[in-house]
């Protein structure tokens, strides 16, 4: 890096050692725009891009500030990499406990513990979230208003008033300009700890009034302080995992002794990290303009001199981005290697031909497949051919019919004698399936099984170990149980979002080391981008078309607190029920912890059972073990016809005769669920409704922005019945770690990488393409951050 920089600085000194060359010299701002592109702001870069036009003064001043910006890489420790590459530290061996860090006390170790610290590299990537400017100006004047900074100047006066708000001032000045310091303080005992005359550096945001200027509360320092001339980082304090043991001292200690603890360690291992061989590929780092790895720690933790503010943060917006891209390329590396991990292992060929699988189906259906069906089914049964395992996503708006792509898949597996899986979140969606499949497959010969945790185990783990069950239905307790495969070819997860590397492991070691075909299901219709940038290792299938007949479900918001609302409501569900319909009426889940003012699933179902007295009316709610869910949705199907129920209902859930939902407090339903719980009706030929119902009183006595954010979501499922729409307004508004019901960060582990940001997620397609060409780059070293961030239980779908 260095020897990049010396010839185009020396041109530069050159330059401003003499006015005549200044102004004579022509052409030389190409050269330099493209030998510091890397090194210096953007504004500068633009500017030196255009300098043959600028004026000498300007000329000069422009390149003067250049110099200063590369100050900061021409010390020693910013060694270029390439040329240092022997006496550089390896990421490895900085994997230094915090445990074995003797020169930290028990009190420190325990508060960088309970941050989620445990070694130095732990340290290293943990990033503080804002910095206080603690760079000491020379004048008032040269602060910026409503901004922090800090200040040295000197003690004019000092006031006790306690008629006034904040009853202590200090009325300082710079030699030009006046500064009031306002402090709260009870008593004039303070009047004795400054005396007049006396100078002080203050830290604090700059406010005027009345053209005076002041600071509320400002941090004082003396000239000689060590907290000032800094950049000062500010830790997040967050992720105590024993609050209990931290309660006596208050969190302003915590963040001191954080903070303290973090220094220690930066300062104690300097020689460590500021000469740590960078992780990423240099051509990568070279061909995206980022700074290596220890320089951005350096400016990260501000672990520098900064001349100016300013210029910390141009640098730090450097420092940034490289840990974007870093982020970026550890993560999607991660996806590839995971990928490649599953590549490597031998599933079984099956052998058959789409077209006639997509016959055979049709002619036991009575329904015609969609186009989008049989692209789906012909795309998983082609990649099903390889001797690969395949990893494939099928996504489609809810009543797409993604069951039937699964049962014509399973089908085509079975034909070549091998055994079909199916995995699903709940029970109750365990038995419909499992009726489903069990409809289509018995009549061909084939025996489906049924797995929960209240099914009997032992003759059905023995019928399927030794291939007497062809097709196995099942919760999570097909995984966590001791069940074993005689050779199973496919396996389908539907509706769920979470299926680790750790659970594959698990489904390879109960098929006798042989991984079968994976089949995700997803109704939450994600764009193609954000699911690559998620689920990067998957290939996926997309069902963007829906049976034909099918008619939009009608949608409308109702108050639940107007009569005339409710009347309307009430003679709706009767003229339903008497055409022999049935009716879904939910309620968000109710959690006793929850003091909010939600209306118990119980009381409800009183006053619907007295409204409809000549009706069956059933209740489900989220307290009731599996078992007596599940035989309540058998009951509401067979004969039931209202169901009032908290939301465990909301997927997959398919009731052909139900015509009407109602949902109730719907503003507290996130937009996905909504569509979701509205997907559970007009599901055959029939006309399907929705009401959404809300308080008005409520909704009023929300804040305007939430107020405004509530009705804008019930206007989009009004308006909306596409849901790949609905989900990208959803997206918008919650992100996807959210709307997967996936913990964003602890999922994946970014700190800048922002899923709701579109050039961002441009930004990990764009690299996930480019890997390849950097393979040759990529460093043990790497591969060994990449295993120890992504490659455990944390997971997301293999
Ligand atoms: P989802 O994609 O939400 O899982 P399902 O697979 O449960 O949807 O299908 C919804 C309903 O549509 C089911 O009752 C199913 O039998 C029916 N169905 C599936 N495919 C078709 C089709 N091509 N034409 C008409 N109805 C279909
Ligand atoms: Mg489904």
């Amino acid at each position: 890096m260095m020897e990049d920089l010396e010839k185009p600085i020396s041109l530069i000194r050159d330059l401003l050692s003499s006015d005549i060359k200044l102004e004579r010299a022509k052409g030389f701002g190409a050269y330099l725009s493209n030998a510091l592109k890397p090194y210096i702001s953007e504004s500068l870069y633009k500017s030196l891009n255009i300098i043959d036009e600028l004026s000498k003064e300007k000329k000069k001043a422009l390149l003067e500030q250049i110099l200063q910006e590369l100050e900061a890489f021409k010390r020693p420790n910013y060694l270029s990499i390439s040329t240092q590459k022997q006496k550089l530290r390896r990421l490895r061996d900085l994997n230094i406990k915090i445990e074995d860090m003797d020169f930290l006390n028990k009190n420190q170790k325990k508060i960088l513990h309970a941050s989620g610290l445990n070694t130095l590299i732990d340290v290293l990537w943990y990033f503080p979230y804002t910095y206080e400017n603690r760079l000491v100006s020379k004048s008032i004047s040269s602060l910026a208003l409503d901004t922090y900074g800090t200040v040295l100047v000197k003690i004019e006066n000092l006031i006790y008033d306690e008629k006034e708000k904040y009853p202590f001032s200090i009325i300082t000045t710079d030699g030009k300009t006046k500064l009031a310091l306002k402090f709260k303080a009870k008593d004039r005992s303070v009047m004795g700890w400054y005396q007049k005359g006396q100078s002080i550096v203050v830290y604090g945001m700059l406010k005027e009034f009345r053209g005076q200027k002041y600071m509320i509360h400002p941090k004082i320092f003396s000239e000689s302080s060590k907290e000032i001339d800094i950049v000062k980082p500010v830790y997040p304090l967050e992720r105590f995992e024993d609050p209990q043991s931290f309660l006596a001292s208050s969190s302003q200690k915590r963040r001191k002794l954080l903070e303290s603890s973090i220094k220690a360690i930066l300062n104690y291992y300097k020689d460590y990290w500021q000469n740590l061989q960078d992780i990423l590929p240099e051509e990568f780092l070279k061909d995206n303009d980022l700074i290596p790895l220890s320089t951005a720690f350096k400016i990260i933790h501000a672990e520098d001199y900064f001349k100016d503010f300013k210029s910390f943060e141009s640098m730090l917006s450097k420092a940034k981005k490289r840990f974007l891209y870093e982020e970026i390329f550890v993560f999607e590396l991660a996806m590839l290697k995971r990928r490649s991990l599953v590549k490597s292992l031998n599933a079984p060929s099956i052998n058959a031909d789409p077209d006639s699988i997509i016959k055979e189906v049709q002619s036991h259906i009575s329904f015609p497949l969609t186009n989008a069906q049989k692209r789906a089914i012909t795309e998983i049964i082609n990649d099903m051919k390889s001797t690969k395992p395949m990893s494939r996503l099928l996504q489609g708006d809810v009543g797409s019919g993604k069951t039937m792509v699964s049962i014509a898949s399973a089908l085509a597996v079975l034909k070549e004698g091998f055994q079909v899986a199916l995995m699903v979140p709940t029970e109750i969606l365990a038995n419909q399936h499992y009726k489903n499949f069990h409809d289509f497959f018995s009549k061909l010969g084939y025996r489906v099984g049924l797995l929960t945790s209240s099914t009997s185990k032992t003759d059905i783990h023995k019928l399927i170990s030794i291939g007497e069950i062809n097709v196995v239905i099942g919760t999570h307790a097909l995984v966590q149980e001791k069940v074993k495969f005689k050779n199973l070819g496919l396996a389908i997860v539907d509706e769920q979002h979470r299926f680790g590397v750790a659970q594959r492991q698990i489904l390879l070691e109960k098929n006798n080391n042989l991984m079968p075909h994976m089949l995700y299901m997803s109704a939450t219709p994600i764009p193609r981008t954000i699911a690559m940038g998620i689920f990067g290792d998957l290939d996926i299938s997309v069902l963007d078309e829906m049976p034909a007949m099918r008619k939009p479900v009608k949608t409308s918001v109702l108050y639940s607190d107007n009569q005339k609302d409710m009347a309307f409501l009430i003679e709706h569900i009767k003229k339903e029920l008497s055409n022999g319909n049935k009716v879904y009426i939910v309620y968000p889940l109710i959690e006793e912890s929850e003091k909010l003012d939600l209306k118990a699933a119980q009381t409800e179902y009183e006053k619907w059972k007295n409204i409809f007295k000549d009706y069956k009316v059933l209740l489900l709610h989220g307290r009731m073990n599996d078992k007596e869910k599940s035989s309540v949705m058998e009951e509401f199907k067979e004969s039931g016809h209202i169901l009032v129920s908290t939301t465990v209902i909301e997927v997959g859930i398919d009731v052909k005769e139900a015509s009407t939902i109602v949902i109730e407090d719907a503003h507290r339903f996130g937009l996905s669920q909504l569509h979701q719980l509205r997907g559970r009706v007009g599901r055959g030929d029939k006309e399907g409704y929705c009401f959404l119902l809300v308080n008005s009183s409520f909704i009023k006595s929300q804040k305007i922005t939430e107020q405004n954010a509530t009705l804008q979501r019930l206007r989009i499922m009004v308006k909306t019945r596409n849901g790949f729409e609905i989900s990208l307004e959803d997206l918008k508004l919650r992100g996807p770690g959210d709307v997967l019901g996936l913990s964003q960060s602890g999922y994946f582990g970014f700190n800048f990488a922002d899923l709701k940001n579109e050039e961002h997620l441009r930004l990990m397609s764009t690299i996930r393409e480019a890997i390849p060409k950097y393979k040759k780059g990529i460093s043990e070293d790497l591969m060994w951050f990449v295993n120890k961030k992504y490659m455990d239980e944390k997971v997301i779908v293999a």
